[in-house]
């Protein structure tokens, strides 16, 4: 349990007008009521929110004009007492109302803390906590409902529901084995563990399916434009720039930071990584060789594939369509505006039913079908995310996946005949795995680690 009380700035910094600095713990209202001029906050009822001042402790000087919400436990989002301070005039005298709580004795509260707390004191659960991670990461309106839709519980409701059935068979074997006098136990027979056991693999297989669209909407998906100089890679790159809401951010690498710039196409967060050369690659084919080129194009989820309808194909371009042959991408065909030298039934031959559009860039023509096409590869069409649950993050995924394996071993092992105490062992260990997802069964080290990626002040 722990027994101190945080503090931190708990909105984004440097942006809007109000900021709030949180405390929780067991000395919040008593910290905050040391600083504080305006009513007397030890006596103010739960959940009500007052005007006041921060006081400078040593000179008494007014620090900030703030509103101050106090919130008693067990309803706060921690279940400890809570004071939430809205301050509004910006990032200095945020700070400063900051550094006053800590000489009062509050503690700088770790990225995650406070989410690690409303975790620990049984106020939401792992995948939920995580959720709140993703809420504060997402990157696209339909990322951030994916995220709110976990946090509202959606996955862990569904994740329970699998742990139960299987809990149920592992009990109902246990019973079959402790007391076999029991005549009223039916015995749970190979067919009742195969229609169990086969009920909740395929749940979990189509948690899994939509798994990966959820993490491309979470994550973005790695974008690379290729072709040869002068077909209009750039004025790709900068049209779907302009015509969507583009996002930069920065991404701590180990050497040196890595620029992401998210391009938000009908929902799908592209993410042209600006990092091996792959976001827009001249040559790419002349310079390291077709399977290098490959190896390099097989790391992105999209390759948008530029050629000249101006010009005859060449070796290049042909190179070019060796690299590609498998993965996911689509051939644009541009500058249609300019006379048709391409021979096209070539190039839908070499294209293999992958999407064809053809664009002219320069006249902003085609843009609206490279749009949909690019919508369409991965969500077969405009996605709705109303009526899915998501698996968005990678650990749930991993977890699934071991589940599942471990569950195909029983399943493996029912039909091979193997005794029932053999076969609830790999079913013991899928609700294990299954158990990690919401925390159940997860290791102390694994949720510190997990918290300690939250921003801070969340
Ligand atoms: P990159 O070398 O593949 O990045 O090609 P750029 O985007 O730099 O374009 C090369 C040249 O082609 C520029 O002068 C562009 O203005 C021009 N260009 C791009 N798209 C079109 C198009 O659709 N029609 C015509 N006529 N010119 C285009
Ligand atoms: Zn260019």
């Amino acid at each position: 349990m722990e027994t101190d009380t945080i503090t931190a700035i708990s909105t984004p910094t440097g942006e809007g007008a109000i900021a709030i600095v949180r405390l929780s713990g067991p000395e919040a209202i008593s910290v905050a009521s040391e600083v504080f001029k305006g009513k007397e906050l030890k006596k103010v009822d739960s959940h009500t929110i007052h005007y006041g001042k921060i006081i400078e402790p040593e000179t008494g000087e007014v620090a900030e004009e703030v509103m101050v919400s106090v919130m008693h436990a067990p309803k706060t989002f921690t279940r400890e007492d809570v004071v939430e301070i809205n301050c509004h005039g910006g990032m200095v005298a945020v700070n400063r109302v900051l550094e006053i709580l800590l000489s009062k004795g509050a503690r700088l509260a770790e990225p995650g803390e406070f989410t690690k707390r409303a975790f620990l004191n049984g106020r939401i659960d792992l995948s939920q906590a995580e959720a709140v991670m993703d809420l504060i990461r997402a990157k696209t309106d339909k990322a951030m409902s994916v995220a709110l839709k976990q946090m509202d519980g959606r996955l862990s409701g569904l994740i329970q529901k699998y742990r139960q059935t299987l809990l149920e068979t592992v009990a109902h074997v246990e019973v079959n084995i402790d007391y076999p006098e029991y005549d009223d136990v039916e015995e749970m027979s190979h067919e009742m563990m195969r229609e169990k056991t086969k009920e909740v693999h395929a749940e979990i297989e189509e948690l899994l399916q939509v798994a990966k669209q959820g993490k491309i909407l979470r994550e973005g998906l790695a974008t690379a434009i290729i072709g040869r100089p002068n077909v209009g890679k750039s004025s790709l790159m900068n049209t779907l720039v302009q015509e969507n809401k583009a996002i930069v951010t920065e991404v701590p690498g180990t050497t040196r930071d890595v620029i992401e710039e998210y391009v938000n196409v009908r929902g799908v967060p592209l993410r042209l990584v600006d990092t091996a050369g792959i976001r827009e690659t001249e040559d790419i084919v002349e310079k390291i060789g077709v399977e290098r080129s490959r190896q390099v194009l097989k790391e992105s989820d999209l390759i948008l594939f530029v050629l000249n309808n101006n010009e005859e194909l060449t070796e290049e371009d042909k190179k070019l369509f060796e690299a590609v042959k498998g993965l996911e991408y689509i051939v644009i065909i541009n500058k249609t505006d300019l006379e048709r030298k391409l021979d096209l039934d070539e190039v839908n031959r070499l294209t293999e039913g992958n999407p064809l559009v053809t664009t002219s860039l320069l006249k902003e023509e085609g843009v609206d079908e490279l749009e949909t096409a690019i919508a369409k590869t991965f969500f077969s069409g405009e996605i709705d995310t109303g009526d899915l649950t998501y698996v968005s993050n990678v650990r749930h995924i991993q977890l699934l996946k071991q589940a599942k394996a471990a569950l195909e071993e029983a399943m493996e092992g029912i039909e091979l005949g193997m005794p029932m105490d053999i076969v609830q062992i790999d079913v013991t260990r899928t609700w294990e795995f299954l158990g990690e997802i919401i925390g159940d069964t997860a290791s102390d080290s694994l949720i510190d680690q997990l918290f300690s990626q939250f921003c801070l002040g969340k």
